[in-house]
């Protein structure tokens, strides 16, 4: 069978995604690759197609156990042998999976990289033939990246055990170029060939708010989706158990889930939201790598996270299906100054005094690119890919900045009268930060403005009839294109530099995207009322059925396939291969029941 045959023949789909087929191209020629994609991009197909032609196993390393043992699950039930190895098993269950691997029974196994050195496993690897190591998440090896762990570091140590060399695969989502030189050095990968797919996610749409109750806002945006699974990320686990039970209070069904719940609990609520028992998630960051539920279709930040790379990680876990959905990112000026305290005060252990001083200004840095993106006026998408270093046009049409109608407004003249303002209140005293230079602009009579005399300067009222929000933005214009610096300081103040000169004595002609006063409400697509009849009752269906399987209900058909069924509206068996996600395992197991409701149906 060749790779699109098993591509249709175990997963369902008529064509690979952009970067699949070469990636697989080049695994089957025996070379190293380096994948990096965003999330949701199918990087498993990467790997588990070419696993499925080569001869003997592959071995994938992962992270987390619960990753595992989903992929595993919705492997087993597309018909492709696949087990796991790791410390969730009990040693029974262990010593028969073991037994499995041992007798060939399995094409695909995953595990724990804290199993690789242990005798059993050793054992295990020297008897088998190991065609490939697939590493996922393979940023974890590195320091640089978001979520080091030491214990990716025995996968090096675990090839140079293994009697001969097998091909290695490393996937991450995670582009920076720092931890990418790592991934290949660390894991000792050989001339590999590096694909980075473009980290746009098309039906994702973005939107930032600063809401003066955050908690009724992410209301709104949880009643809007009453019928969806939504992810609430919060700051701390005192936000994580606060918002939950508010959400409980207003008759929400939600569960939470952070580092501080012990482990039942944990599990237990990790389980109602795969199994849709409960439908919106409110938790800390320590949820949701690994979770591969496809169908959530909001993820909400009630605060900031810490920076660009977290945020789009996390954000990026709704729409995994390729359905559209919402990334929501509630912002006030709180999370910043949250965010730079856990930044002072992480405890890095392992690391020596000028690692962690690094360490510290990087975090500075990619706070700033983060507290950016709350306060910019562009276009969001844009925003975030060329942070990536993805080229990109200026308007996507599907973020908030984009939806809300801009207009364009000159502001040569309001900037030379903000930067002289700055120039003039260095001149008689000192550096200020924006509240007060906005202050001085807008000509405010507070007590604080007259005893530093600020209130004699010629600048002092120039802006009054300029608003406060407006003046506030043209500021962020001026920071983000460096014709004003501000310092990284505790209270930080604005100091003009050498690019403020295009601006004062130069004439640059500056302008800005402004919002205008009523912007559009945001429109989502939505299935027609006759098909969303359908969709239910192929929805009710698949609930039956995985209660019955006891797996979760995306494990037995994702929303995107079920969406596809209700166009396609298949008769026969051959036409329900047709239907994206179902292959001939799918067909076999539900084809009757699924094509009996839609031809009841149409
Ligand atoms: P990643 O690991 O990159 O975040 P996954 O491998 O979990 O992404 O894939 C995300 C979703 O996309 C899954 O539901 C997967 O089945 C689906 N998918 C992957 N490849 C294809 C393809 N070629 N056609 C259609 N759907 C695909
Ligand atoms: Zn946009």
């Amino acid at each position: 069978m060749d790779k699109s045959e098993i591509l249709r023949k175990y997963f369902g789909y008529s064509s690979f995604r952009n970067g699949q087929e070469e990636i697989i191209d080049h695994i089957l020629n025996g070379n190293d690759v380096l994948g990096i994609m965003p999330t949701g991009a199918g990087k498993s197909i990467c790997y588990q197609v070419p696993a499925l032609m080569m001869e003997g196993i592959t071995l994938v390393i992962s992270p987390l156990i619960s990753l595992m043992k989903d992929q595993v699950e919705a492997l087993c039930s597309s018909g492709i042998a696949a087990g796991y190895l790791n410390s969730s098993l009990s040693d029974a269950e262990y010593r028969t999976m073991l037994a499995k691997a041992y007798n060939g029974g399995f094409k695909i196994i995953y595990a724990a990289p804290e199993r690789l050195m242990t005798q059993g496993f050793l054992n295990l690897a020297n008897q088998i033939k190991i065609s490939m190591i697939t590493v996922d998440e393979a940023h974890c090896v590195s320091q640089w990246g978001q979520d080091f762990r030491p214990s990716y570091l025995k996968i090096t140590e675990f090839v140079s055990a293994l009697p001969y060399r097998p091909i290695i695969s490393a996937f991450t989502a995670t582009a920076t170029s720092e931890v990418r030189d790592d991934i290949t050095d660390i894991l000792n990968l050989e001339s590999p060939f590096v694909m980075t797919t473009g980290f746009d996610r098309p039906n994702l749409y973005f939107e930032v708010q600063s809401p003066k109750d955050k908690f009724s806002a992410l209301l709104k945006i949880v009643n809007k989706n009453r019928d969806k699974c939504g992810i609430v990320y919060c700051i701390s686990r005192k936000n994580v158990e606060e918002v939950c039970e508010r959400l409980c209070r207003n008759g929400i069904s939600a569960s939470r889930y952070h580092a501080g719940l012990d482990d039942d609990e944990r599990k237990h609520n990790q389980e109602d939201f795969i199994f849709d028992r409960k439908r919106v998630m409110v938790a800390t960051n320590a949820f949701g790598m690994g979770i591969d539920k496809s169908d959530v279709s909001y993820v909400v930040h009630y605060n900031m996270p810490k920076n660009i790379e977290s945020y789009y990680q996390e954000a990026g876990r709704a729409g995994r299906d390729g359905e559209p959905a919402e990334c929501y990112l509630l912002y006030s000026g709180q999370d910043v100054r949250t965010n730079r305290f856990l930044i002072d005060n992480s405890e890095e252990n392992d690391i020596d005094e000028q690692t962690r001083e690094r360490v510290r200004e990087k975090d500075l840095e990619r706070l700033k690119y983060m507290t950016f993106y709350c306060r910019t006026s562009g276009c969001l998408r844009e925003y975030i890919l060329k942070y990536f270093g993805d080229s990109s046009q200026s308007y996507c049409g599907n973020c908030s900045s984009c939806n809300a109608n801009f207009e364009t407004r000159d502001i040569t003249v309001d900037s030379q009268k903000i930067l002289s303002c700055i120039y003039r209140m260095r001149e008689i005293n000192r550096s200020y930060g924006i509240n007060m230079v906005i202050a001085v602009l807008r000509g405010s009579k507070s007590e604080k403005i007259k005893s530093q005399k600020l209130d004699k300067l010629s600048t002092y009222g120039i802006m009054s009839e300029c608003s406060e929000k407006l003046c506030r933005e043209i500021i962020n214009y001026l920071i983000q294109n460096g014709y004003v610096t501000l310092t990284d300081s505790e209270y930080p103040v604005l100091m003009l530099n050498r690019k403020s000169r295009e601006v004062l004595y130069e004439h640059k002609h500056l302008e800005i995207k402004i919002l205008k006063e009523n912007p559009t409400e945001n429109s989502t697509a939505t299935v027609s009322s006759e098909d969303s009849e359908l969709f239910t009752k192929l929805r009710e269906l698949r609930k039956k059925i995985a209660d019955i399987e006891s797996v979760p209900a995306y494990i037995v058909f994702s929303d995107a396939s079920l969406r596809d069924m209700c166009i396609k509206k298949p008769k026969t068996k051959d036409d329900f291969l047709k239907v994206s996600g179902v292959g001939y395992m799918k067909l076999e197991k539900y084809g009757d029941r699924f094509l009996k409701v839609i031809n009841a149906n149409s």
